[in-house]
């Protein structure tokens, strides 16, 4: 079966389980395309450079936006991130599809410079669930934390503007649910 490429953008409130959700989809699609995001941010402890993100200085994410070489940019939880054209571009030109976890304003600018891309956003079966699981991960400290799930509100509010929604109560169930919804639009 003939699949067409796409590029699908996931997003969803920090603590939604996005990345959770994405490794179960990788691991059965190893075909998609990997794309590394460039940020302003500390590495976290394990992180790496070139594998999670691309950790820049201030400076040198000035240098690259000046340059033209991010498809969108965002400031999200105080940092900017931003997707690196150049990422997309050689994933969709070898015919693999590429899933960008980015966040909300990031995925809306998407679709200006791609009107073909699919947004797909994740949904916390409830904010107290989403405020359960940030506490647990415990990767934030509790001023990020509470950022976070501010941030959570506005960005829920954008969902409807998503072309697919799935709410991740049943991580099986979601991730079931994420690789159908890849499969109805690459046959499309
Ligand atoms: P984290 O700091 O937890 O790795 O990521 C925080 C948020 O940044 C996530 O919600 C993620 O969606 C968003 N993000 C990661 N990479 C990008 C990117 O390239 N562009 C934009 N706009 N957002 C991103």
């Amino acid at each position: 079966m003939s699949r067409t490429p796409r590029l699908f953008v996931v997003s969803g409130p920090s603590g939604a389980g996005k990345g959770t959700l994405l490794a179960g989809v990788r691991e059965q699609r190893p075909d998609l395309g990997l794309t590394v995001s460039a940020t302003t941010r500390e590495p976290r402890p394990g992180e790496r450079d070139g594998v999670d993100y691309h950790f820049l200085s201030e400076d040198e994410f000035e240098c690259r936006v000046a340059a033209g070489d991010f498809l969108e940019w965002a400031n999200v939880h105080g940092h900017r991130y931003g997707t690196l054209r150049s990422e997309v571009d050689k994933n969709l030109a070898a015919g693999r599809s590429v899933i960008l976890e980015i966040d909300v304003q990031g995925a809306l600018n998407i679709r200006k410079a791609y009107p073909a891309a699919v947004l797909v956003f994740i949904e916390p079966p409830s904010m107290e669930v989403l405020e359960r699981r940030l506490r647990g991960r415990g990767t934030e400290d509790e001023a990020n934390l509470e950022l976070r799930l501010k941030d959570a509100a506005g960005e829920m509010a954008l969902a409807p503007r998503y072309d697919e929604r799935i709410v991740n109560d049943d991580l099986q169930e979601a991730t079931a649910r994420l690789l159908a919804a890849l499969d109805s639009h690459e046959m499309n």
